[in-house]
C-alpha cells in the first residue's frame, strides 16, 4: 500500500511514523479490556508494521540498483515480508469471520505457494517484472481478506468501526488494483506517500470504534440479562405459596408484591407505588431493627415482626425472612412472610394459662414469687425500697353462703379490676389463693404503703357488685403490710404481711395493720397466725395447686359450704344487701 516516498524525506518518515505509532498505542489501549477480536487486531498492526519495513527495503533496493549493486537477497527478503505481512492480514480476517474458517490450511497454502513462487522468481528464472506483480499480488490479498473480514461483521448490531473498516480497506484495494492493473499510472494520488499515514489514522479510529462497539453490544446485553433476570424473579414470587413484597431501599416504596401479600396487607395492587414498607408494621420500631439488622448481617431469617393491613385493622404476627437484591437497577429489600398469628396467639395463651389466674385474669402465685424475686434483687443492688401487702375478704364465706359461689366469684372478679386499677404499672398485683391477694409496691416506705392501702381499703368498701338475683352486694378488705425494712426474703414477707393481715382481722376487719421491724421478737414464720387452720378455710381449688389448670370454679358444686366455720365475728364489716336502685 505504502509508497517509497515515504522514505523520501524525513517528513514523509517521521509523519508516516507517529501515524504508525499512534496507531500502535490506539491498539494497546483498546486492548486493555476483554475485546474478542483484538487478537486480530494485533495481527493487522503487524502485518502493517512489516508493510511499513518493507517499503523501506523497496527504497532501499531502488538506492543500490542505480548504484549497480547485486540486490538478489534484498528482493527476496523485500518479497518474503511482504508474504509474511500478507498471510498476517489473512490470519487476522479468518479470526474475524464468523464462520470460523480453519486458518491452518489457508495460511499453509497461501504461505507455500507464495514462498516456492518467491524462490522461484527470485532465483531459479529471475523475473523482476513477476517479482514486482508479486509484491502488489501479496498485498493486495492481504487488504481484500481485511474488507470480506470486516464486511462479514456489518450484519451486527453496533458495527460502526466494521463498516470504517470494510471501506478503509476496500479502498486500499482498489487503489492496490489499479496499480496492478496500471490504470491511471500518471495519477499522483494512487502512489502519494501520505496514502499509508492516512490509512493509520483512520485504522486507529477503526480500532477505537470496534471497541465501542464492542462495549455497546456488552451493555445491551447485560441489561437483556438484568430483563430476564426480573422477569424470571418475578415469575417466582408470583408462584409462591408465601406473601413476597419488594421495597426499594432507598424510599421504602414497595414495587413488586404477589397476590398472597396483596390479600394479607390489603394492597389495592393498581396503586401500588402509594404504598411504603413501614406502612405495614404495627410497632416502627421493628422496622428501624429489621433494617439495622440488614446492615450487618445482608439476610435476616425468622424475623418475627407485628404487622397491620393498610386499613389498620386489627394487627396480626408474621415471621419474616428479608434480604437486599439487585432488581431493574435499583438494591431493594425482599421479604417473604408466613402468618404465624395462630402460632403466637397459642404462646400468650400458654403464657397466660402459666403465669395468670383464669377467674381474675391476675397473676398466679408462682409468677408473683418469681417476679418480687427479680424486684427483690434489683432492689438489693440499687438499695431499693419496697412493700407487700396481703389482703383478705372480710367473712367472704358468707358472700358465698348469701348471694351464691357465682356471685362470690363476680366479687372476687370486680375487687381484682378495682385492686389493678388502684395500683401503678410497676406495682404488682397478684391471686395468692382464695380470696386473698399480695401486692408488690415498689419504691415506697411502709408509711407510703399505708397511705396506698387505706386508699385500696376504701374504694373497695365503696364497691357495688350486683348479684345474680338484682340485689347489691357490697363488702370490705383487711390488709396486712410488710417491708423491705423486715425482710428481703420473699417468703418472710409474704408471712410478716399475713402476720399483719392476721390482726386485722383480730382488730375487728376493714382495716390496715403494719409487721415493723421490731414485731420480728417472737414471731415464728412457720407458726403464721392466719394459716393456723388454713385447710379448714381453703377453696377446694387449692387441693389442685400444681396442676396445669387450674379453673376456681372446680368443685364448686361438690363443696359444701353451709355459714361459716369460722369463730371470728365481725363487729363492724359484715357483707350486706341493698336493695337495687
Ligand atoms: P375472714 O374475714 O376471717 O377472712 O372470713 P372469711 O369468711 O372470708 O374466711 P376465709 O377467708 O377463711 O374464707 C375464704 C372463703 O372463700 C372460703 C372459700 O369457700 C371461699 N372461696 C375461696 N375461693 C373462692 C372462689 O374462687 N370463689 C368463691 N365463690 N369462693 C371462694
Ligand atoms: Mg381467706
Ligand atoms: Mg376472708
Amino acid at each position: 500500500m505504502g509508497s517509497v516516498e515515504i522514505y523520501a524525506t524525513t517528513g514523509n518518515f517521521v509523519i508516516s511514523l507517529l501515524s504508525l505509532l499512534i496507531l500502535g498505542i490506539t491498539l494497546l489501549i483498546v486492548s486493555q479490556g476483554k475485546l474478542a477480536v483484538k487478537k486480530s487486531l494485533f495481527c493487522i498492526y503487524a502485518g502493517l508494521v512489516l508493510e511499513f519495513i518493507t517499503v523501506g527495503i523497496s527504497y532501499k533496493v531502488n538506492s543500490l540498483y542505480t548504484q549497480g549493486y547485486t540486490i538478489d537477497t534484498w528482493v527476496f527478503l523485500e518479497l518474503i515480508l511482504v508474504l509474511i505481512a500478507m498471510l498476517f492480514f489473512a490470519i487476522a480476517a479468518l479470526r474475524i469471520l464468523v464462520n470460523n474458517v480453519p486458518e491452518a490450511p489457508v495460511i499453509g497454502t497461501l504461505g507455500g505457494i507464495g514462498g516456492v513462487a518467491s524462490v522461484y522468481f527470485v532465483y531459479i528464472y529471475p523475473n523482476s517484472y513477476m517479482i514486482a506483480n508479486m509484491q502488489q499480488i501479496f498485498i493486495l490479498t492481504g487488504f481484500v481478506f481485511l474488507s470480506i473480514a470486516f464486511a462479514s461483521q456489518l450484519h451486527r448490531k453496533h458495527s460502526s468501526g466494521y463498516l470504517g473498516g470494510t471501506i478503509s480497506c476496500t479502498v486500499v484495494s482498489v487503489i492496490l488494483l489499479l496499480r496492478l492493473l496500471g490504470v491511471f499510472y500518471d495519477c499522483d494520488v494512487l502512489y502519494s506517500w501520505y496514502i499509508s499515514p492516512l490509512f493509520y489514522n483512520v485504522m486507529a479510529v477503526v480500532f477505537a470504534s470496534i471497541n465501542a462497539d464492542y462495549l455497546a453490544r456488552s451493555l445491551d446485553t447485560s441489561r437483556s440479562e438484568i430483563v430476564k433476570y426480573n422477569r424470571r424473579l418475578e415469575d417466582i414470587i408470583k408462584s409462591s405459596p408465601f406473601p413476597i413484597i419488594i421495597s426499594r431501599l432507598g424510599d421504602d416504596k414497595i414495587i413488586l408484591a404477589n397476590n398472597n401479600a396483596v390479600k394479607l396487607f390489603g394492597i389495592d395492587i393498581t396503586e401500588l407505588d402509594r404504598y411504603h414498607l413501614k406502612d405495614f408494621f404495627a410497632d416502627p420500631e421493628s422496622r428501624t431493627q429489621l433494617n439495622e439488622r440488614l446492615e450487618t448481617e445482608k439476610e435476616v431469617q425468622d424475623f418475627e415482626v407485628l404487622v397491620k393491613s393498610y386499613s389498620g385493622d386489627s394487627p396480626f404476627w408474621l415471621l419474616t425472612s428479608a434480604t437486599t437484591i439487585d432488581y431493574n437497577y435499583d438494591v431493594v429489600l425482599y421479604a417473604a412472610f408466613q402468618d404465624i398469628t395462630a402460632r403466637k396467639n397459642q404462646e400468650v395463651l400458654l403464657k397466660n394459662q402459666a403465669t395468670r389466674d383464669p377467674l381474675t385474669s391476675l397473676y398466679n402465685r408462682r409468677y408473683f414469687e418469681e417476679e418480687v424475686n427479680k424486684r427483690i434483687a434489683d432492689a438489693r443492688q440499687n438499695n431499693g425500697i419496697y412493700c407487700v401487702l396481703m389482703t383478705d375478704v372480710d367473712l367472704f364465706k358468707r358472700v358465698n353462703d348469701t348471694y351464691g359461689h357465682k356471685t362470690g366469684d363476680k366479687v372476687l372478679i370486680e375487687l381484682a379490676s378495682a385492686c389493678e386499677r388502684a395500683l401503678r404499672d410497676c406495682d404488682i398485683v397478684a391471686r395468692y389463693g382464695g380470696e386473698e391477694f399480695v401486692i408488690f409496691l415498689a419504691d415506697v416506705d411502709i408509711e407510703a404503703a399505708r397511705v396506698v392501702a387505706e386508699r385500696l381499703r376504701e374504694t373497695i368498701a365503696g364497691l357495688h357488685v350486683p348479684s345474680d338475683d338484682g340485689r347489691i352486694v357490697t363488702f370490705t378488705i383487711s390488709i396486712g403490710i410488710s417491708s423491705s425494712k423486715v425482710s428481703d426474703n420473699i417468703d418472710t414477707l409474704i408471712k410478716t404481711a399475713d402476720e399483719a393481715l392476721y390482726k386485722a382481722k383480730q382488730n375487728g376487719r376493714n382495716r390496715v395493720e403494719l409487721f415493723m421491724p421490731e414485731d420480728l421478737q417472737g414471731f415464728n414464720p412457720n407458726n403464721s397466725a392466719l394459716h393456723k387452720d388454713e385447710s379448714a378455710n381453703r377453696h377446694p381449688i387449692f387441693e389442685k395447686e400444681g396442676a396445669e389448670e387450674i379453673s376456681l370454679l372446680d368443685g364448686v358444686a361438690e363443696h359444701h359450704i353451709e355459714g361459716t366455720t369460722s369463730n371470728i365475728e365481725a363487729p363492724h364489716s359484715t357483707p350486706t344487701t341493698k336493695t337495687e336502685s
